[in-house]
Formats: structure tokens, C-alpha cells, sequence
């Protein structure tokens, strides 16, 4: 039998009520277990507040004010009361809820002309849903909010509850890919510990919808033979940190490869034949807003079907000179591509390979990877080779370092290059290091840290948020902790536009959040800003890292932290700093 929408809500409204991982793993198998091969895909994707998966670029997020005109339509209000209890209750899904729990079931009938609720099962929501998000060109605003609104006067309170929020982007189960990944591993295998197979997979392709269906129709034998495909991206291998050469030299055994670490876009080039695309590191395809680096791989290439890394800088070519990062961030945008592309031109250095001639390199070492770029590609003055040397010294890795500085470059990556240097899709691992100007004589550099909370300004700040609580990302436990609070560096334009950006964020407090200071109010753990500060010291006011510390109420909070000024658009939260790391700083700061 085919799984009943309403039954999926009930699961989703139980997993709500916990905040236990376990639990929540355990009431997701439940019932995923009963759902069919040709359906899980969609399920999946639902659960974690997506109808397609992000690289496709095709997204629902209606804007919160189409919602409430939606409800208003469905159920006769106006939509300021609508508006007033959203106020009042702090959440669309549970606005919606209430709306239609306490609306007189003749009102609902008189506008539906229905004799009584439709009974939806998963595939013809997930439908329903695409074809909103298919919705585009003029008037399409208006379809969107007459199709939601039909929809929602024909479900449950219940449903209404999730469809909302699944519209508008605000699903917030606390479900993240790796939960529902162990959730289906239990459902389908009977053990959480086939969870590591999914995650291989899903690194793979980045499309966990994709590997549940190849779950549920084939097995682990059909997930095990999930291979890299070109135009599905890789999610991205990450780089740990270290504080000096001597560290690198101890981390790699005496010996590794350096290159320089350019400060600029990371890019996942995929191509076969003409046909290029272009991958972000969230991985979002960002192949319209590089018109110029699709021809620059075109005339580089010697192969016809590749898929290389490497990272995109502004280039200033009459002054041979890699410009700013602040630069290239402008060519993100998806307006005045044309205008933008010439105003800031740029060069792209290619650092790995990761499938050709036929096959994935991603189980190949380093050293290979690196080599088979001048197999398949010509360097010329738009598509370099990243720079690079083998080090066996602490003086060569300064040497090193300080010519990358000189090349403005933001200091030197080192990779391993030992037997099993694979490329670790989706890992922070220990292949590769970073070692950043920022590292050097700073007890501490700058973290990309998520906005979990803030409070109301005072005086010239009255009535905007004033000082930021900021957490790390802890990913065996699936948890934002909370590691300072910011208030200085901001500008009153920073300011203006974080009030703007986290307004529509603001909720309960999320259970994915892990704090033991109030705050004003909660967000969605959405928003990732760089921080910078002197010093990172043990406290029993923040989270991070509690567990690992010597008592149990100990955490790490960083002193005297500074917004840098910088928005860290390109990463999702999960790609913060992670706790670890920020331990890794701790334990060298405290060693030195
Ligand atoms: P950061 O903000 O320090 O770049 P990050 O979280 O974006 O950190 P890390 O994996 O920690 O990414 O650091 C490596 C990043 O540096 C890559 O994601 C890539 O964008 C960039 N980079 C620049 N040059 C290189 C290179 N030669 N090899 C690998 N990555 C490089």
C-alpha cells in the first residue's frame, strides 16, 4: 500500500515532541519501513524540507507573506487576523494547524465545495508541491497562493501544518541528511549501522533521494555499486587546521604536498563533451554566473569527460595579480551576470581530479589525482594548476608559505601523500591541512560561526538586533553549540541587512541547538558569519566541545570576539567550524 500523506504527518508530529536523536531515528524508521521503492525517494527528500535535491536549483521557499495570504483564502480569515496569530503563536506549521482545527467545518466546506477531506498519499503531494515550484513568469505568484490555498482547504490540520512549512522552507523537524540516513538504514536493514554505507553513497551523488530508492529497490549490494556521475555533484572534501609547519610535518610524518591556498570560490567542475556545469560547495549549481570559466574550460580542455576542482579568483591580468575574495563574491549574484563577468574577470586554479576516462578517482591517492590534470587538461592564462611543491622540512613549508602571501594568496593547504590519500568526499579529515596567515601570531583566527540567537539592541541600536549568540557545529551529535556572543564590528548596514536576513528565521528554540543562555530570540541555524577573537578560554556559559573538557559543565567560549565583516554565504551550517576544530585551537593554544 502506498504511504498516506497524513500518516507521514503523524510521524513528523511525534518526532517534533522529542528531542532525544535515538528516538527520533527509531519513530522515522517506524515509518519508513512501510513505505514502497518508487516513493521513498520523495519521502526522503520531504522529510528534510526539500522536494528536489539542492543541486538541481529548483526550490519551493515561498515567501512567508504568500503563506498567509494562502491560509486566509482557505479558510475565509482576513489576513491580518491570520497575520496576528502567526504573531501570537511564532510559527506558520502551528497557525495552520490551528486555523483549520478550530474553523467550523461548514466554512472550510462552503469555500472547497467538498463533501469532506481528500485523502493524499506522499507521491501526489510531492506532485502537488513540484508543481508550485514549477510555477514562474508573470502572475506566477498568484497561481502559487491559489494552488497552496486549494490545497490546504482539501488536508487535515495536521498536514496543512507541514505543507506550510514545507512551502516555505521552515520544516524544522531537526531532521538533517545523517539522522535520516541512520533512520533508513534501520528501516530497511534493521541496523543503524549500515548508516556509513548511505553516507558513502550520498557523498557520492548528493542526492539522498537517489540512494534511499536504490536502497529500497536493489539493497546495500545496488547502494555499495553507487558510483560518481557526472553532473551530480560530489559533496566536498575539507581540510583540518594547523598552527605551524612543525605541526604540518608531525600530521603528515615528515613529508607532504603543498599548495597554495587561493582565497577565492570553491568550483566543481563537471563536463562531457560541450556541456559544463558548474558546483558550489553546498553543492548548489552556480553554472549561470560563470559564462566565462564554462569557454575557459571548453578551450582547456584535451579530454571530453571530466569532473576537476579547483577555486575561482578575481584576476587582475595587466597587473598579473590575484585580487580580493570580497571581489569574486560579487559574481555569486544572479542578476547583471554580463555586467559583472566583465567588471570582475577571473582565473580559475584546478587542484584535483575526481572522475575521467571513465571512472571515479576518488578512491585513487593524491599524488595520481593531481597528476591526470595534465592528462586531461591544457593549462593556458585563464586555467592554472594550483601552485605546488613537495616538503619534507619545516623551513620549506615556511619558505612556501610566505611566497603564497606574496601571491596574496590566504596561506598554503598540505596534503598527504601517503598510500590511502584518497579524496574524502563530504569529510573534514585529516588528508589535508590548512595553514592560514591568520594562524600566525594569534592565540586564536577567525571562525565561521552559525547565528543561533540574539538580543535587542539598546540606544542607537533600539528596536534591531545588538549582540549575536554564535555556536559551532558538532557533527556526531547532529548539534549547534553555542561557543560567544558578537557585538562589536558591525557596521549599521551589517546590521540593517543581518535584521533583514534573520527576521523571517526567528522560532522556537530549535532542539537542534544546544545552549544553556537564554537569548531575546531563536533563529534557524541558517546564517554563518565570520568571527575573529584573542582567545578561546574554558566556560560553563557556552557548549562547545562539553564532554571532552575536564568537568562536565565545562565548555570553550572564544574572548573578545569581532565580526570580520565577512557573510559566509557559500557553506551551509553544517559547514561551520566545527567543535573539533575549535578543541584542535584550544589544545594548540593551551600546548604553546
Ligand atoms: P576556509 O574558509 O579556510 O577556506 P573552508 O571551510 O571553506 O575554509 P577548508 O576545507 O577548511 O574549507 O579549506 C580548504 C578550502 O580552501 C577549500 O574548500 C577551497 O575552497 C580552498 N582552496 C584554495 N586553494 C586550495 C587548494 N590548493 N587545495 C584545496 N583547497 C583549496
Amino acid at each position: 500500500m502506498i504511504l498516506r500523506f497524513k500518516i507521514l504527518c503523524e510521524c513528523y508530529f511525534q518526532i517534533e515532541k522529542t528531542q532525544k536523536k535515538l528516538e527520533m531515528v527509531d519513530i522515522l524508521a517506524d515509518t519508513l519501513i512501510n513505505a514502497k521503492a518508487d516513493e521513498i525517494g520523495k519521502i526522503s527528500l520531504l522529510t528534510i524540507g526539500k522536494i528536489y535535491p539542492d543541486f538541481l536549483g529548483i526550490e519551493l521557499m515561498l515567501a512567508e507573506k504568500m503563506a498567509i495570504r494562502a491560509l486566509a483564502l482557505a479558510t475565509g480569515m482576513s489576513d491580518k487576523s491570520v497575520t496576528k496569530m502567526l504573531e501570537e503563536l511564532g510559527d506558520l506549521g502551528k497557525t495552520a494547524h490551528n486555523l483549520l482545527e478550530n474553523k467550523p467545518q461548514s466554512t472550510l466546506l462552503a469555500f472547497t465545495n467538498q463533501k469532506e477531506e481528500t485523502e493524499y498519499d506522499v507521491l501526489e503531494i510531492w506532485t502537488k508541491l513540484d508543481s508550485i515550484a514549477q510555477m514562474t513568469g508573470e502572475g506566477s505568484s498568484d497561481k502559487k497562493i491559489r494552488t497552496l490555498s486549494g490545497l490546504i482547504s482539501k488536508i487535515s490540520p495536521l498536514e496543512a501544518r507541514y505543507i506550510i512549512r514545507i512551502v516555505c522552507g521552515q520544516l524544522r523537524l531537526g531532521v538533517a541528511s545523517q539522522l535520516l540516513l541512520e533512520a533508513l538504514s534501520k528501516a530497511k536493514t534493521g541496523s543503524r549501522e549500515n548508516k556509513n554505507l548511505l553516507e558513502r553513497a550520498n557523498n557520492r551523488c548528493a542526492d539522498i533521494g537517489f540512494v534511499a530508492e536504490t536502497l529500497y529497490s536493489g539493497g546495500l549490494e545496488e547502494v555499495r555499486k553507487i558510483e560518481v556521475k557526472l553532473f551530480s555533484p560530489i559533496r566536498v572534501m575539507l581540510a583540518q587546521r594547523v598552527s605551524s609547519s612543525n605541526e604540518m610535518l608531525e600530521r603528515f610524518n615528515g613529508r607532504c604536498s603543498l599548495e597554495y591556498k587561493y582565497d577565492g570560490l570553491r568550483v566543481q567542475i563537471h563536463k562531457k563533451g560541450t556541456n559544463v556545469k558548474l558546483f558550489s560547495r553546498r553543492p548548489e549549481n552556480v553554472t549561470n554566473q560563470f559564462p566565462d570559466v564554462i569557454k575557459f574550460i571548453n578551450e582547456a580542455a584535451i579530454e571530453d569527460e571530466f569532473i576537476v576542482e579547483g577555486e575561482i579568483v578575481a584576476f587582475d591580468r595587466i597587473r598579473n595579480k590575484i585580487l580580493s575574495f570580497q571581489l569574486v563574491a560579487q559574481r555569486k549574484r544572479k542578476h547583471d551576470i554580463e555586467q559583472k563577468t566583465s567588471e570582475i574577470p577571473v582565473r580559475v586554479y584546478l587542484f584535483d581530479t575526481l572522475f575521467c576516462f571513465d571512472e571515479s578517482k576518488l578512491d585513487m591517492d593524491y599524488l595520481e589525482r593531481r597528476k591526470l590534470l595534465d592528462e586531461i587538461i591544457r593549462k593556458t592564462d585563464n586555467i592554472q594548476f594550483s601552485h605546488q611543491t613537495i616538503a619534507s622540512t619545516a623551513d620549506e613549508i615556511e619558505s612556501f608559505f610566505h611566497q603564497a602571501l606574496e601571491e596574496s594568496c590566504e596561506g598554503i593547504m598540505g596534503k598527504s601523500v601517503s598510500e590511502g590519500s584518497k579524496y574524502q568526499a563530504g569529510a573534514r579529515g585529516w588528508n589535508w591541512v590548512k595553514y592560514k596567515a591568520d594562524y600566525v601570531d594569534k592565540l586564536s583566527d577567525a571562525f565561521d560561526l552559525v547565528i543561533l540567537g540574539a538580543d535587542y539592541g539598546k540606544g542607537k541600536r533600539a528596536g534591531k538586533f545588538g549582540s549575536f549568540l554564535l555556536g559551532c557545529y558538532n557533527p556526531d551529535e547532529n548539534l549547534f553549540q553555542t561557543f560567544t556572543w558578537v557585538a562589536t564590528g558591525f557596521s549599521d548596514e551589517n546590521l540593517d541587512e543581518l535584521h533583514r536576513d534573520l527576521k523571517p528565521l526567528i522560532r522556537d528554540k530549535p532542539k537542534e541547538v544546544h545552549s544553556v543562555v537564554e537569548s531575546n530570540v531563536w533563529f534557524d541555524p541558517k546564517v554563518v558569519i565570520e568571527v575573529s577573537g584573542a582567545e578561546i578560554t574554558v566556560s560553563q556559559m557556552h557548549t562547545c566541545s562539553r564532554g571532552f573538557l575536564e568537568k562536565e559543565t565545562d565548555g570553550l567560549a572564544l574572548r573578545f570576539p569581532r565580526f570580520t565583516g565577512k557573510f559566509v554565504s557559500d557553506r551551509p551550517p553544517e559547514q561551520a567550524t566545527s567543535s573539533e576544530e575549535i578543541r584542535t585551537i584550544y589544545l594548540n593554544q593551551r600546548n604553546k
